[in-house]
């Protein structure tokens, strides 16, 4: 991509409006607009790094046995009459009618929607395990919506639902996305901590809810120090093994966390002191098993082995990805930008032409650009003709990790600069190297 003809509506002042780091890095960089209270647009830069995100999520659900489909956002009240929650469900809830005035809603979460595509073709416990998951935007008319996407009113998530025929059965299908959640948040860059969570709205029986340690976060969490460096389940786990997928939940469920709704004082007080972290967290992942809640008004059932019918154990499993964005910035900038994780990295490299219309940096940068495009590199080409302050600036601003300098000096001689943006560290090498370096 080259920047001259990108969409990047850098921003050079603070905007006033942001109140923590994330948010206005977001907002200087121009990845993201407010269209009105708590509504987004995702700019091109910010629309990159959000897509990475989902990727990522989905191939961890995907590697969980999860199923992907879409359902939409406008829902009939009709459904959420069956379960009972269109009254229950507070303000929260927007509240639409269509033209022939049917009570239509957009949806804040999917559990009746769901139960109902499976009531309506699955039939029998030989279909089951199943677990269906979209990422989809929700609408829920927060009270405060605020610090960006941090906490929005539109905003997207990835929710899954599972289904069985037993208790036992349904703790394994939990213990799959608990695992999948850990390495999703571990291939995010981000070291996400399971906590014991009330059941809230959704209700149920068990229930985490993955928290993100940041000083700007909006819950007051308690846990053990280990946390910090149990192993995460690898690429090979194996998710039919419900021994194996048991034994990694007991694991990272041994030792005490507890977002402050869950605290329980003397509990954390028998953790030797020198271990407690007492901290505030940003919640990103939430999961829950919430046995026949729904199955049962709404008549979700299936027949069983013993030919007899039996209402389905479900869970669901939420992931906030326009919530993890600013999250991952909480958790990895500096005083001059973000520093992204390059999983997640809204181009691999940027190409920084310190003097456009200059022949020699205009080949040499051409040269760059194209070969590492081949190589399926995502790269940014800073060719406009801003000063060289500028673009260093931008490109620090936006956090590509790598950042290859171009300049009239280091090209006379057939070199170019290649820096890490974490590090700062910056290497002069032969232009040849540097592609290299790369492509390899
Ligand atoms: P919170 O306690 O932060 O209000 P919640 O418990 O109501 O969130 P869930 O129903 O558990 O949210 O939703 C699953 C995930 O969706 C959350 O873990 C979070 O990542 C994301 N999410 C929920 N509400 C918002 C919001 N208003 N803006 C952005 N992301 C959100
Ligand atoms: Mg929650």
């Amino acid at each position: 991509m080259r920047l001259s003809r990108f969409f990047m509506p850098i921003l050079k002042e603070n905007p006033k409006e942001a109140e923590i780091v994330s948010h206005r890095l977001m907002l200087r960089a121009g990845m993201i607009r407010q269209q009105s209270q708590g509504i987004y647009s995702w700019l091109p830069l910010g629309k990159r790094v959000l897509d990475k995100v989902n990727a990522i999520i989905r191939d961890e659900q995907n590697r969980a046995g999860a199923i992907e489909l879409s359902m939409p956002t406008l829902q009939s009240a009709e459904l959420w009459q069956e379960s009972g929650r269109y009254d229950a469900y507070g303000k929260e809830m927007l509240r639409i009618k269509d033209r022939q005035d049917r009570p239509m809603l957009y949806g804040p979460t999917n559990e009746e929607m769901v139960t109902d595509i499976f009531r309506s073709s699955v039939k029998s416990y030989k279909d089951l395990p199943l677990n269906l998951y979209h990422i989809q935007l929700k609408f829920r008319d927060e009270i405060r919506p605020r610090f960006g996407t941090m906490r929005s009113r539109e905003f997207m998530m990835k929710d899954a639902y599972s289904f069985d025929l037993t208790r036992e059965a349904a703790e394994h299908s939990y213990n799959k996305m608990f695992a999948a959640y850990l390495r999703t948040f571990d291939r995010l860059g981000l070291r996400a901590i399971p906590m014991r969570a009330d059941t809230g709205p959704i209700g149920g029986k068990l229930s985490h809810e993955f928290i993100i340690l940041a000083d700007t976060g909006e819950s007051e969490v308690f846990c053990h120090k280990d946390f910090v460096d149990f192993d995460i389940p690898g690429e090979h786990t194996d998710f039919d093994s419900v021994e194996g997928l048991q034994a990694i939940f007991d694991k990272w469920t041994s030792v005490y966390a507890a977002t402050s709704e869950m605290h329980d004082e003397a509990a954390f007080n028998a953790v030797p002191e020198g271990d407690r972290l007492s901290a505030r967290g940003i919640e990103v992942g939430h999961i829950f098993y919430f046995g026949t809640k729904y199955s049962e008004p709404m008549g979700a059932k299936v027949q069983g082995p013993d030919g007899k019918e039996h209402f389905v154990h479900m869970g669901s499993y939420g992931i906030g990805p326009t919530r993890l964005v600013p999250a991952i910035i909480e958790a990895s900038h500096d005083d001059n930008g973000i520093i992204w994780p390059a999983s997640v990295a809204p181009f691999d490299i940027v190409v920084i032409n310190m003097k456009a219309g200059d022949q020699a940096c205009d080949d040499t940068c051409e040269l760059i650009y194209a070969a590492l495009s081949k190589a399926g590199k995502d790269v940014l080409y800073d060719d406009t003709d801003d000063r060289a302050g500028t673009k260093f600036a931008t490109a620090d601003l936006i956090g590509v990790p790598v950042q290859i300098i171009a300049g009239p000096r280091a090209v006379a001689n057939g070199e170019v600069e290649v820096k890490d943006r974490k590090t700062g560290a910056r290497e002069t090498m032969t232009i040849e190297a540097a592609i290299n370096r790369f492509v390899a």
